[in-house]
C-alpha cells in the first residue's frame, strides 16, 4: 500500500513537473491603446530589427482579430481581453456611463471607498470593483497564490482591468504629480521599488526636452502633411507641427498632462515595466507570473492627430524601439525560452471624419445635442413630459420611476423613442433594451450591440451610426479636428494580435479570431480553469507545439 502511494505520488509530481516545463515562467500581455492592424505594415520599413519585426517574423500573427461588440472603447476592450468575454457579461459597458443606482455618471474603474496610495491627489481612487467577471489574471492568482501578477499603464483603467481583483500590484499615472500610483484596494503603501522609480524624476526631465521627428521629416511618406487642418493644437502651439519643444510650450512649468501626449510617456512605462521584472522577481521561479502592460499614449496622440499624422507615425517608430528594449530585457532577465508574450489593442480608430468628408469618402459627424432637444420635445408632446434622464455613448436612459408613476409602459416609450431615432440622418440601427434582451442573434449588427449590452448598466434605447461617422455634442471648429472610436466597423474592430516566445509557432493565422479568444488561449498556456464568464475559444494554432 505504501509502495502504491509512493508510486502515485511519483506519477503526480512527474506530471506537474511536465506541466511546469511546458508553461512559461512569465506571460507578458501588451495592450497598445488604439493600435490599428495596418500600422504593423504601413510603418514596417521604418521598424528596427528586434522590435515589432521580431514579433511579426518569429511568432504567430493572427491577422484577422476582431472585436465583436460595441462600444469599442478602452475600458470594455481591456476588460474583454482579460476576461475572455464581452460587456454583456463583464459589465464594463463603456469608459463612463450613467449609473442608475447612484443617479450619476460613473467611470468604469471609479471606487469612492478606496484611498489614493502614493499621492495626495484623487487619481488613486480607483479599483476593479465594477468588473463583474473574473480575469485570466484572477484565475491564475486563485489557483496559484504564489504566482505574481503585476499590471501597469498610464491610464488607470489600462492597469486596473487587466490586473483583475487579486493583482500583486496595479499601477497607473498620476496626472497631478507625474508619478506611478495605486489605491488602497491593493495595498497600504507603494513598494520601495516604485517609490525609488518615481524619485528618479524622469517626467520632470522629459518635460524640459523637445519631441522632434526621429528621422528627417521628409522621410514620413506614409503619412499626410505635418501641418494638417485635421489635427488638434497642443497647448503652447500655434500649428500642429514638429518640433514640440516642451519647455517652451509649458513656459518651464511642469505640465504632467502634456507629458502623456509625447512618446517619452511610452519610454517611462517601458522602464517601469523593466524595473518591475527585477524588483518583483517576475519569471524567476517555476510558478508562472504575469506582467500586464498597457501603452496609453498611442491613443492619446491618435485622438489628437489621427491615423494619417506624422505625429502618430513618429510615435510608432519610437514605440518599436520600446518593444525592442523590452524583448532584450526579457531575454536577459527571464530567458529566451522562458516567457510567452502577446501584443494586441483595445480598439483601433476611424480616420478624422472631416478628412473623409473632404475626400468624398463615406463619413461625417452626428451632432447629438440638437437631436436630443428634438427627441425630448417629441416625448413631451406624446407623454406629457420628456422622460429622458440622459444620453450617453448613444444610449438613451429613460426615467423608469416617472414612467411607473405615469402608468406608462417602458416598452412602449422605448419603441416610440427608437422610431424617432431611426428616422434621423446618418443613424444606421436602433435597438430597444427589450429587443436586445430577448431577440435572436441572427442579425450581426444586433449581435454586436447585444454583446455590448448589460441590462443593469446600458440605456433603454441604443443606436449606432453609419460607417465613418462620429458623434459630437455640437458643431464647432474643434469638433471637426482629431478623431475617436467606438463603432462596430472594421476601422475600430480590426486590431493586431501577435504571439511570441516559448512554445509559439512561426505562422500566420488568417481565420477570424475574436478578442475573447485571447484569455481562452492563455487559460490553456497556463493550465487553468477557464475564467468564470469566458466565451472565447482557444486559438489552437498558438497551442500546437
Ligand atoms: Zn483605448
Amino acid at each position: 500500500m505504501r509502495n502504491l502511494f509512493f508510486f502515485i505520488t511519483l506519477l503526480v509530481s512527474a506530471e506537474s513537473m511536465a506541466q511546469q516545463a511546458a508553461s512559461p515562467k512569465l506571460v507578458v500581455g501588451i495592450v497598445v491603446d488604439q493600435m490599428c492592424y495596418e500600422y504593423l505594415y504601413r510603418y514596417s520599413e521604418k521598424f528596427c530589427e528586434g522590435g515589432l519585426k521580431e514579433l511579426l517574423g518569429k511568432g504567430t500573427n493572427c491577422r484577422n482579430t476582431q472585436y465583436d461588440y460595441i462600444p469599442t472603447y478602452t475600458g470594455p476592450g481591456h476588460a474583454s481581453i482579460y476576461t475572455g468575454t464581452t460587456p454583456s457579461n463583464h459589465g464594463i459597458v463603456a469608459n463612463d456611463w450613467y449609473d442608475r443606482s447612484t443617479k450619476g455618471n460613473i467611470n468604469c474603474v471609479d471606487d469612492s471607498s478606496v484611498a489614493s496610495i502614493g499621492t495626495v491627489s484623487n487619481y488613486g481612487m480607483f479599483s476593479p470593483r465594477n468588473l463583474k467577471a473574473n480575469t485570466i489574471t484572477d484565475q491564475l492568482k486563485m489557483t496559484y497564490p504564489n504566482a505574481k501578477v503585476i499590471s501597469m499603464s498610464i491610464k488607470n483603467r489600462g492597469a486596473i482591468l487587466p490586473g483583475g481583483h487579486l493583482s500583486d500590484g496595479s499601477y497607473w499615472y498620476d496626472y497631478a504629480t507625474g508619478k506611478f500610483v495605486t489605491s488602497s484596494f491593493y495595498k497600504s503603501e507603494l513598494p520601495n521599488w516604485v517609490d525609488e522609480f518615481n524619485d528618479e524624476g524622469y517626467v520632470d526631465k522629459a518635460l524640459k526636452q523637445e519631441w522632434n521627428t526621429m528621422l528627417d521629416i521628409n522621410a514620413y511618406a506614409e503619412s499626410g502633411p505635418d501641418n494638417s487642418p485635421y489635427e488638434h493644437l497642443l497647448p503652447g502651439k500655434v500649428t500642429p507641427t514638429f518640433p514640440y519643444n516642451l519647455k517652451e510650450m509649458t513656459n518651464g512649468i511642469n505640465n504632467y498632462e502634456l507629458f502623456v501626449y509625447t512618446p517619452f510617456s511610452n519610454t517611462y512605462l517601458t522602464d517601469f515595466a523593466i524595473a518591475s521584472i527585477d524588483s518583483e522577481d517576475l519569471g524567476k521561479d517555476n510558478q508562472t507570473d504575469m506582467l500586464c502592460i498597457s501603452y496609453s499614449t498611442p491613443d492619446i496622440i491618435g485622438h489628437a492627430f489621427g491615423p494619417y499624422s506624422v505625429e502618430i507615425e513618429d510615435m510608432y517608430i519610437r514605440f518599436d524601439l520600446e518593444i525592442k528594449k523590452l524583448l532584450k530585457e526579457l531575454k536577459e532577465k527571464v530567458g529566451e525560452d522562458n516567457f510567452t508574450l502577446f501584443l494586441t489593442a483595445d480598439h483601433a480608430v476611424v480616420p478624422v471624419p472631416q478628412y473623409l468628408i473632404d475626400n468624398n469618402l463615406p463619413g461625417g459627424y452626428f451632432f447629438v445635442d440638437n437631436h436630443m432637444i428634438e427627441l425630448r420635445a417629441a416625448l413631451s408632446d406624446k407623454f406629457g413630459e420628456d422622460l429622458i434622464i440622459v444620453q450617453d455613448n448613444l444610449n438613451v436612459y429613460l426615467n423608469h420611476e416617472r414612467i411607473d408613476e405615469l402608468n406608462l409602459d417602458l416598452k412602449e416609450v422605448s419603441t416610440y423613442v427608437a422610431n424617432i431615432i431611426q428616422r434621423w440622418e446618418s443613424v444606421k440601427r436602433v435597438f430597444t433594451g427589450d429587443q436586445l434582451y430577448n431577440a435572436s442573434i441572427d442579425d450581426e449588427w444586433m449581435d454586436m450591440v447585444r454583446k455590448g449590452y448589460h441590462h443593469a448598466e446600458s440605456g433603454d434605447v441604443i443606436f449606432t451610426l453609419e460607417p465613418g461617422y462620429l458623434a459630437k455634442s455640437t458643431d464647432t471648429e474643434t469638433a471637426r479636428k482629431g478623431t475617436s472610436h467606438g463603432s462596430a466597423y472594421s476601422y475600430d474592430t480590426h486590431v493586431p494580435l501577435l504571439w511570441y516566445g516559448k512554445n509559439v509557432e512561426v505562422q500566420e493565422v488568417f481565420r477570424n479570431v475574436l478578442i475573447s479568444d485571447i484569455a481562452a488561449t492563455l487559460a490553456h498556456i497556463l493550465y487553468l480553469q477557464n475564467p468564470n464568464s469566458l466565451r472565447g475559444k482557444p486559438i489552437h494554432e498558438v497551442l500546437m507545439k
